[in-house]
């Protein structure tokens, strides 16, 4: 279980990056990813993304 992007949502401003405490966000393309083997289910980057793009998978 991770969280994940909605890639069609997301509009790539990066807040999320700088809240994950474990650094599983990286932007690729203008986008965000999350890296399902590293996020930790904490729901900040979702409380911080402006347009709720990531979503619990
Ligand atoms: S849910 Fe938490 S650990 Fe997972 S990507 Fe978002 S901020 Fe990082
Ligand atoms: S905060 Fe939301 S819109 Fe901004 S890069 Fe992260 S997922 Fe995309």
């Amino acid at each position: 279980m991770a969280y994940k992007i909605d890639a069609d949502a997301c509009i790539g401003c990066a807040a999320c990056v700088d809240e994950c405490p474990v650094n599983a966000i990286s932007d690729k393309d203008g986008k965000c990813e999350i890296n399902p083997d590293e996020c930790i289910e904490c729901g900040a980057c979702a409380d911080v993304c402006p347009v709720d793009a990531p979503k619990e998978a």
